[in-house]
């Protein structure tokens, strides 16, 4: 009995330290995602003064580098009278917000000719958020051709805080008071804030467990070694198995790496090494081979499926067995609509024997465990928990500190469908089911109205705060699940009349929202009739909006069986990606990389802000994710795989990595996302899959109270159909 006390308290006191965010390291820069130009990067030069530049920015070097694959090219020429200067920023990660002390500033460089006094290589200085720049650092020259390390001590830089790296925003490198009028070539790679608490050596060795090659890459994956010390992975590769030369890098906390070499039918040879800090590395692992391979269309489409699936399998945050927002981001910190559609992303991962059924089981049981001891408000989850303490989050501000009604509806919807799917008679199929069961009947819906007699749902509700964000649901965009759940909850159920009240409202509330976030007055009473690139759209506000509409409220609700008075939602969604696709293939604002190859406008990262992209003039900024195209495959089949495959085996390079395709790229700014998104790689997975055998649409349609309340609707359509005649 003592004994497990003592082994509760160590649990719940393990849990209270687990609660602390990640701390990462606070880079300026390891290397471009792109070849040619450093979106990253601004240059400017006066008088006499030079520097090279490709688009305005510093060049990208992907033969000379210091950690593979690239660095940047410092090209110049210091005038008597004139200046050059080069800014490098560091590109900000949603949620990447904690970091390790920053006790010095380093970088390496590289000379390509023998510098004697240093007077002709530029001094660095850092940039504060507010443009300001700290005091210049002069830099000692090293040998020619040879890779040196520049540290430069925080503590010597005014005004610096060590806890507070995100202060200086880049680093800038300018001309020294030097007017040799001589061309210089400088390298500079690897510039971040280093600490000297994690500068030890690393002990523990590299050990390759995997190499499995594709089409046009070769997938590793290694022995996930916890030790601090490991400031990167390194990868090298060979075509011989005798040399080996360093491919790529990995940060410590993911354990996969994909090679994309870009040749199909070739063998290769891998090893990888840890590097501290200090860059110091490990002996070389054993090493491993695998050989990539011209792949079917099928085959394609599963290779995706299953790296996109890993994001939410080894991607997942480890206590709650749930969906990180993004990776990277935060890590402690889990996503409840990205759960639930990675959910759905797990069952599809069961199914095709990604994973075995018991290890699938036994992350469902976290995850209902977790779940049944979250915190919860009214029986609904925060958009944002804690995975090591089930606690809110409040990432998105002080206000949004409670529940979210459409993050929770993403969650059922998955749970749901995996209630359903888990039919065994085990105990453990047993226990995922009766606590999935007092999770749905928990949630208190009907609560959601604000007042009695309301005739909408609202999103959120704060237990100090209320109603104080005030948003309530009016379609057509992706909260459609939100009304269809809370019709068909057994226990705090809405009346169905909300559907036509609430999400399909036509009176003013309804048209004036539509028309806010629409910038137009077009689908503002709910429908539409307008025809768009030749396709007549019965609902949907503006020309039908970012495509992730037609993606989220139907990964488990089968669209094929949703209709209302004014359209059936499989069609409408069908021509919504048509309207989608033939926008792109027009693209009026000349787009570079638009067409029928790459189309598909939605909610995702992008060069400057997240935003969800819509196929108008005035909401497309640009950017394609790929999750627009392919996870419309049960709408545009030929169109989304001419759309996977250019991606994949014409963009790879850039765009293909452990968890599949990144989350976007816009190649008229030469940039793509370093990053993947909950809420972008499961939708790929599950309407892959819908589109190759209905699974999660077969599965989730197959549960009654899901049939029950579209029974209700279906009455509630023809009833009011016939009263307004
Ligand atoms: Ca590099």
């Amino acid at each position: 009995m003592l004994r497990n006390l003592i082994l509760l308290w160590c649990l719940s006191f393990s849990l209270m330290t687990n609660g602390q965010e990640y701390k990462y390291n606070y880079s300026f820069f390891s290397n471009s995602a792109m070849s040619g130009d450093y979106f990253f990067s601004h240059i400017s030069n006066s008088g006499g003064s030079a520097i090279k530049n490709v688009n305005g920015k510093l060049p990208v070097n992907e033969t000379i580098f210091h950690t593979p694959g690239n660095s940047l090219e410092l090209t110049y020429k210091n005038a008597a009278y004139g200046n050059w200067k080069a800014i490098i920023f560091r590109q900000e990660k949603r949620g990447m917000d904690h970091f390790r002390k920053a006790r010095f500033l380093s970088f390496w460089i590289l000379n390509t000719s023998e510098i004697s006094s240093g007077l002709e290589l530029p001094v660095v200085q850092l940039m504060r958020n507010d443009s300001s720049l700290s005091q210049a650092f002069k830099i000692t020259p090293g040998k020619a051709n040879q890779w040196q390390q520049v540290i430069i001590p925080t503590s010597s830089i005014q005004n610096f805080d060590p806890d507070k790296p995100g202060n200086f925003i880049a680093v800038v490198l300018s001309q020294q008071n030097k007017k040799d009028n001589k061309e210089q070539t400088i390298y500079i790679d690897d510039i971040e804030y280093l600490s000297p608490e994690n500068g030890g050596s690393v002990t523990k060795m590299p050990e390759i467990t995997s190499a499995v090659g594709y089409a046009k890459h070769v997938d590793i994956s290694w022995k996930m070694q916890n030790d601090t010390n490991i400031h990167l992975v390194k990868i090298y590769r060979s075509e011989n198995g005798k040399e080996y030369s360093a491919v790529g890098i990995q940060h410590p906390y993911i354990n996969r790496y994909a090679d994309y070499t870009g040749k199909t039918g070739k063998q290769y040879f891998y090893k990888i090494s840890f590097l501290n800090n200090k860059y110091e590395e490990t002996k070389l692992s054993a090493p491993v081979t695998a050989t990539t391979k011209p792949m079917t269309d099928d085959e394609l489409l599963t290779m995706v499926q299953e790296a996109c699936f890993r994001y939410y399998w080894e991607g997942a945050e480890p206590n709650s067995g749930l969906a990180r927002e993004n990776i990277a981001g935060r890590q402690n910190m889990i996503a409840t609509g990205a759960s639930g559609f990675g959910i759905m992303a797990l069952i599809v991962g069961t199914e095709r024997k990604f994973i075995t059924r018991e290890q699938s089981i036994e992350r469902f049981v976290k995850i209902v465990n977790y779940l049944e001891n979250a915190e919860t408000f009214h029986g609904v989850y925060p958009h944002f928990m804690d995975g090591t303490t089930g606690q809110v989050v409040t990432f998105f501000g002080r206000r949004d500190n409670g529940a979210d009604l459409v993050e929770t509806s993403f969650l059922l919807q998955g749970l749901l469908a995996a209630r359903q799917y888990f039919s065994g008679n085990s105990e453990q199929e047993k226990l995922i089911r009766d606590k999935i069961t007092a999770i749905w009947e928990k949630a208190e819906w009907d609560w959601f109205r604000q007042y009695p007699e309301s005739k909408f749902l609202y999103w959120h509700w704060s237990p100090d705060q209320g109603w104080v964000i005030n948003h309530n649901l009016i379609g057509w965009n992706e909260t459609m699940v939100t009304y269809l759940l809370a019709i068909a909850s057994p226990t705090h159920p809405v009346p169905v009349s909300m559907y036509y009240s609430g999400w399909a409202n036509q009176d003013s509330t309804g048209r004036k929202y539509r028309s806010n976030w629409g910038q137009t007055s077009e689908g503002s009473t709910y429908t539409n009739g307008n025809t768009y690139f030749g396709i007549k759209l019965d609902v949907g506000v503006s020309n039908g909006g970012p495509l992730f509409f037609t993606h989220y409220s139907y990964m488990g609700y089968d669209p094929h069986f949703i209709t209302d008075r004014y359209t059936n939602y499989f069609t409408n969604n069908q021509n919504i990606a048509k309207i989608n696709y033939r926008y792109c293939l027009k693209n009026p604002k000349h787009f570079k990389g638009y067409g029928e190859n790459a189309w598909g406008l939605t909610a995702s990262d992008g060069p400057f802000d997240y935003s969800a992209d819509e196929p108008v003039p005035w909401q497309d900024c640009g950017k394609i994710a790929p999750t627009g195209a392919l996870s419309s495959f049960p709408y545009t089949p030929e169109e989304s795989m001419k759309a996977l495959k250019n991606y994949y085996y014409n963009y790879g390079k850039f765009l293909w990595g452990e968890y599949g395709f990144k989350d976007a790229f816009d190649l008229t700014h030469n940039w793509c996302s370093e990053i993947y998104m909950g809420l972008n790689q499961a939708p790929m997975v599950v309407m892959i899959e819908n589109y190759r055998t209905g699974l999660l649409w077969k599965t989730f349609m197959q549960i009654p109270e899901i049939r029950n309340g579209l029974k209700k609707l279906e009455l509630e359509s023809k009833n009011t159909q016939e009263q307004g005649k």
